[in-house]
């Protein structure tokens, strides 16, 4: 046997301290790439649709406001649970819990009052005149929309009475028919052929002849008086 055959294995080289295993510095699985297309992905995609939907539910939660605030104004001027409905865009339980909580009661039951004549009447008349003139300066002179200009008109019109020591004859929900029933066709704005000034009017009426009712006031007029009626 040879002593070569003993010798011990060549030890390491002092110093020569194993090296940890290098980090890869580059790496070659797809994940890096895969990441890079999801970022894309989020960039190209994510952030405007992400936007848009935040953009979207503020955009609705302001129209939802301003529904919420609308039927709260119509409510405390006192209209009706069906003005609220044709107004909005709330569901009807909605406006129902909302009606109770501003009104603190239970909206009345039952039909809206469907005819033109109670604007005819010679006291009512002169009450939708002073409304309708508020609500037509208000359409010409500003870009408020409809709804708007009835609320507006009829807070005039309140206060204009209040002034007068005279007690409102008509709702809101009476002056939004009215205002309806002008823009169908039913009932319109005459202008008084003596103190030229504008009444409501049967449509189908000719205008040649009109004399208002402040004018021509009818023979009972002033028998039945109440003292914070017109006199
Ligand atoms: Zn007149």
């Amino acid at each position: 046997m040879s002593l070569s055959a003993t010798s011990p294995a060549p030890l390491p080289e002092a110093g020569a301290q194993a090296q940890p295993p290098t980090p890869q510095q580059q790496d070659p699985s797809p994940a890096g790439n895969q990441r890079s297309g999801l970022d894309r992905r989020v960039r190209d995609v994510g952030p405007p649709d992400g936007i848009e939907r935040r953009q979207g539910e503020r955009r609705s939660l302001l129209a939802e406001n301003r529904q919420i605030n609308l039927a709260i104004t119509l409510i405390q001027l006192g209209a009706r649970l069906q003005v609220l409905e044709a107004e909005t865009k709330l569901p009807y339980e909605r406006l129902l819990k909302l009606y109770k909580e501003v009104a603190g009661k239970s909206p009345p039951k039952g039909q809206l009052p469907f005819s033109t004549d109670w604007f005819m009447a010679w006291q009512p008349n002169i009450h939708a005149s002073l409304f309708y003139n508020y609500y037509e300066y208000l359409q010409k002179a500003s870009d408020i929309d409809s709804m708007q200009a009835i609320i507006k008109a009829y807070q005039m019109y309140l206060r204009e009475l209040q002034m007068a020591g005279v007690a409102p004859a008509m709702s809101i929900t009476r002056a939004w028919r009215l205002v309806r029933f002008v823009d169908c066709g039913m009932l319109s704005s005459s202008t008084c052929t003596r103190c030229k000034g504008q009444f409501i009017n049967h449509a189908f009426e000719l205008p040649k002849h009109y004399v208002c009712g402040l004018c021509s006031p009818p023979a009972r007029a002033g028998k039945a008086r109440t003292p914070d009626a017109i006199h």
